[in-house]
This record gives C-alpha cells, sequence and structure tokens, in this order.
C-alpha cells in the first residue's frame, strides 16, 4: 500500500522531531531554504529546561513560565510543556544523547533568567542546539528525503484544504510538491529585522504562506529581544545571559553600571535590560558588556569565546552590546495539537503560536517546545490523515517589479526602530501610511510566480513585517517583551485577544 505523503517546510529541532516519529507511518520529505545547518535550532546555546529534578516539580516550571508569559500564556499548553519534559529528557539519554555531566557522572543543571531553579541541561557547554541537531540527524537521515536550498513559495490549496508546497531552488527553478499533509516547521520571524541573533534564513515565511493560504495569524506584536548581542562582519552574535550569571555585568561609555538601580542588577529580566540599554543608546552613548572579570571563559563559553575571537574582539577588554530581536512569540494560530485553521496545514516550533510562552518566552523553554509538540502531533497525524487521490499543478501569474518595493535594508531598519523594544504610537501609525502606498495586500493574493528567488524571499518578508505592524497597532497595552509609550502603566493591561 502507498504511504502517506508529508512535507515538512524547515529544517530545524521541531522538524527533525516530527520526521523521527513519522517516518514509520509516512514517506517524509523536508524542504529547506538554506542548507541542512541553517536554523535557529543550532544556535541555542543555553540549554533545555526540564523540571526533573527531585526539588523541582513541573508546577513549579509552569509557575515561572506563566509568570515570564505575563499570565497571557494557556495553560494547558504550558501544562503539556512542562509535564513533557521528563519523557524527553528520559528519551534522549536513553538513545544515548550526550548531556554534560558533573564529576559524579550524573546529568549537571544550571540556573538562568527567571528559573527559581536550577532545571536548565546543557551538551557540549553552550553548543547544547548543536549537538540536538547533529543528533536528530544522524537519527533520520537513513529514513527521510531532506532537500536543500528549497525555498517555499506557496502552499497550494484547493477546496478549502492543502495539497502541496511550491517552491524555488537556488537556480530560480520552480518546484511542485504534492502531500497528504503540509508542516510548516519554518521558525520565528527576528530576520525581518535588521538587529537579530536569528539565522539569516527565519524570516517568518510561515507565517506568509499560511496567512496568503488564509490561515489565521496570532500574536505577532509579541517579540522577544535578546539585550546583548555583539556586531559581526556579516551578523551579530549573541552572548548568552549565563555570561551575566557568571559576573559580567553591562556599563555606558564612562563605566557606569546602568541597571546598578534595579534590584536584579545585570540579571534583571531580558525585556528590562533590553529597554535600559535602548534608552542609553537612544541618547547617543554606546553600551558594554564587561566580561573581562571572568575567570576560564574560555572554557566556560566555548563558542562565545570563538565567536569573539574571530570577529576580532578581545575577551580582555568590554564588548560593545546592543539589544536584537531573537525569538518570536507570534506566529500561526494553532489548536493543542498543532492544527491551522486550514485542513491538512499544521504547524510546529517557533512559527506555531498557542499562546504557550505568552506575552514574553522563559528562557530555554523553546527547545523543549520543539521536542514536546512535535511528538504528540506525530502521533495525532497517524490517526488523522488520509491519502489524497488527486494531484495538483501550480499555476503562474505575472508579477509586479522587484524594484516598485522599498528596499529590504529600509524595511528592516524601520521594523527595528518602530517594533522594537520601546514603541511609540505616533510613529507605528506613520510607518503603516509609508507602508500602505505600497498595498502590500496585493501580494496576498497570488499564487506562484514567474519571478526570481530574491523577489520571493523579499515579499515574504514585506508581508510579515505589515502583519507584525498591524498586530503592533492594535495591541494597546505595555505588555511582556515590549513597551509602548502611551500604554507605559503595565498594571492597566488588557489582555485582550488579537487575531487575524
Ligand atoms: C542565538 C539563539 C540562541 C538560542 N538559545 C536557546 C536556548 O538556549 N534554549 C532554548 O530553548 N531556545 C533557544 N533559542 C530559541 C530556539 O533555538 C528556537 O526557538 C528553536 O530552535 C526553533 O526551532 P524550530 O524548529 O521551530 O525552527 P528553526 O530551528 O529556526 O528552523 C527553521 C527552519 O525553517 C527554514 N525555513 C524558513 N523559511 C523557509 C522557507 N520559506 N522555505 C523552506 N525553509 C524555510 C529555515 O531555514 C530553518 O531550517 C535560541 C535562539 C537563538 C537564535
Amino acid at each position: 500500500m502507498d504511504k502517506r505523503k508529508m512535507l515538512i517546510i524547515g529544517a530545524g529541532l521541531s522538524a527533525y522531531q516530527l520526521a523521527k516519529y513519522s517516518y514509520d507511518a509516512f514517506d517524509v520529505t523536508i524542504v529547506t531554504k538554506g542548507s541542512a545547518s541553517q536554523c535557529n535550532s543550532m544556535r541555542a546555546q543555553g540549554g533545555i529546561a526540564a523540571a526533573i529534578h527531585s526539588n523541582d516539580h513541573p508546577d513549579l516550571h509552569l509557575n515561572d513560565t506563566l509568570k515570564a508569559g505575563s499570565y497571557y500564556n494557556d495553560v494547558n499548553q504550558v501544562n503539556t510543556l512542562v509535564k513533557g519534559a521528563k519523557d524527553i529528557m528520559d528519551t534522549l539519554v536513553l538513545e544515548g544523547f550526550q548531556f554534560d555531566k558533573n564529576s559524579s557522572g550524573a546529568l549537571s543543571s544550571g540556573f538562568e533568567g527567571a528559573h527559581q531553579k536550577k532545571r536548565i541541561f546543557r551538551a557540549g557547554g553552550d553548543q547544547t542546539g548543536k549537538y540536538l541537531i547533529e543528533f536528530y540527524q544522524s537519527l533520520i537521515e537513513d529514513h527521510i528525503s531532506l532537500i536543500e536550498n528549497h525555498l517555499a513559495v506557496d502552499l497550494i490549496a484547493k477546496n478549502g484544504e492543502v495539497k502541496g508546497v511550491i517552491t524555488i531552488d537556488q537556480y530560480d527553478q520552480y518546484h511542485v510538491f504534492n502531500a497528504d499533509v503540509v508542516i510548516l516547521a519554518t521558525g520565528g520571524y527576528g530576520g525581518i529585522y535588521d538587529r537579530h541573533s536569528n539565522d539569516e534564513t527565519t524570516t517568518g515565511d510561515g507565517i506568509s504562506l499560511a496567512y496568503r493560504a488564509g490561515a489565521e495569524v496570532l500574536d505577532l506584536e509579541f517579540v522577544q529581544f535578546h539585550p546583548t548581542l555583539f556586531k559581526g562582519k556579516n551578523r551579530y552574535h549573541l552572548i548568552s545571559e549565563a555570561v551575566r550569571g557568571e559576573g559580567a555585568c553591562l556599563i555606558d561609555e564612562r563605566g557606569t553600571k546602568i541597571l546598578a538601580e534595579h534590584p536584579m542588577k545585570d540579571l534583571a529580566p531580558r525585556d528590562i535590560v533590553s529597554q535600559e540599554i535602548t534608552s542609553v543608546l537612544e541618547k547617543g552613548s554606546q553600551v558594554y558588556l564587561d566580561i573581562t572579570k571572568i575567570p576560564n571563559f574560555k572554557e566556560r563559553f566555548p563558542s562565545i569565546y570563538e565567536s569573539l575571537i574571530q570577529e576580532g574582539y578581545s575577551i580582555h577588554k568590554p564588548v560593545s552590546v546592543e539589544p536584537g530581536a531573537h525569538f518570536s512569540m507570534g506566529g500561526v494560530r494553532v489548536d493543542e495539537n498543532g492544527m491551522t485553521s486550514i485542513k491538512d496545514l499544521y504547524a510546529v516550533g517557533e512559527v506555531s503560536a498557542h499562546r504557550l510562552h505568552g506575552a514574553n518566552r522563559l528562557a530555554s523553554n523553546s527547545l523543549l517546545e520543539t521536542l514536546v509538540f512535535p511528538k504528540r502531533l506525530a502521533l495525532y497525524l497517524d490517526n488523522v490523515i488520509r491519502l489524497k487521490k488527486d494531484s495538483v499543478a501550480a499555476p503562474l501569474s505575472d508579477r509586479k517589479k522587484i524594484s516598485d518595493y522599498p528596499s529590504l535594508g529600509c524595511i528592516k531598519e524601520k521594523n527595528r526602530l518602530i517594533l522594537g523594544v520601546l514603541r511609540n504610537q505616533t510613529s507605528l501609525l506613520n510607518y503603516k501610511q509609508w507602508l500602505d502606498q505600497y498595498e502590500l495586500d496585493n501580494l496576498v493574493n497570488l499564487s506562484a510566480r514567474n519571478v526570481s528567488r530574491k523577489q520571493i524571499e523579499k515579499e515574504h518578508i514585506l508581508i510579515v513585517s505589515h502583519l507584525v505592524l498591524n498586530h503592533c497597532i492594535r495591541r494597546k497595552e505595555s505588555l511582556g517583551a515590549h513597551v509602548i509609550n502611551k500604554y507605559q502603566d503595565r498594571s492597566q493591561n488588557l489582555k485582550g485577544v488579537l487575531s487575524c
């Protein structure tokens, strides 16, 4: 009997976990925009959160998650996450994944911002994501097809259900993939900003694909900004909070500690630190992270050390840092199983929005999300997906020329300045007025194109930027990771439900 076809868009940890639990029942193909190593999962430094020690409990993990998320979370989803951690950790250990261990051979765990217990598990020091990706690649490579350099352009939808995906390769050739079920695993939208910690391929494309096919998107105004990124030659790099946990502090140009007044000093929550740094930068001063007093920096933070040295920095001098987009709480709206509002279209990982993280993510919960929810989805899909009899071809249509739209540099800069940590109602409305002249709504109704990959990439970014802007305008409160000038009093939060 023919196997059912599962097509996963994106090759991060959530895609791999879903593939691992699906390849027995489905013929699994993963298409990904860049190379197999290009994803945010690969970059995860901090670790994976799991309340598995005897002095810890999933309920404590739940409380920390809700508090970080400004209680905007879906409690049922958080429960699934925190209770699912034990099974995930046990399975990883059983299958031979090498977590870091302490001197007595037990799994070692650490603290991270806003966790009240030591429950962050790491691998290779600050290389947990890389180790996990390589581990999963070795588990699934013989069982699935992984197609690199294929950017998903459009979903193929007919009679209200998704039937496949159109992609474009690096030579501007279009391809059609028919499938019985399509899963978006395209990660977040940090890449729509010009300062971010993400892989350059994560520009919210899954949101653009889903929205154009008529799916609901949710909470796009909630973006987490990481306070300490440093500028490299071609990209920004992240210096994990763990470095401040070991004694690094933030100073201005005169050497004054900028968080001296905060009760938690340099370990204040991520959003507070980002807001503080942004205020100092807006006054025209630089902000530095003083890492000079951390003993054994190289051994404790091998990959951060490596990037600093490669980019020409010294660990004996303070490093100039700026906040940048880091994690996307919003995305394509899904139910508790990962189902979107369109038949046979699902979403997992950072592209999915199910209020798990509320208005702000608790550190190290997202790797856990990429392992708990896709496993659950795999079991669900095995029961609900049926073989489709018909296959569909992709229509082509003519498009405006790329020069008709603003440049990506301009859009990404505006996103940083206007859709960043500190927002201003007037600037949001002015940005909308400016963007409206490009009639981006026209892009939404188009199916496959006869244009270049470069233009498709740009259109995804324009559509997502437009959606994020609209959600920012509709959010009449400061909640989670951002502050809006007009609504600075967080006690007045409305906690309304916005979606479109
Ligand atoms: C620097 C950094 C450090 C982090 N540290 C931690 C941590 O310590 N702990 C933690 O829990 N979380 C951490 N996170 C967050 C976490 O890594 C991510 O949330 C998580 O890995 C996302 O996994 P994913 O599978 O959803 O997406 P990703 O791993 O981002 O994968 C998305 C994939 O989709 C592909 N794609 C995108 N668009 C298209 C398209 N149009 N067509 C085809 N393919 C496409 C991308 O190329 C990529 O392969 C960190 C994130 C960053 C950026």
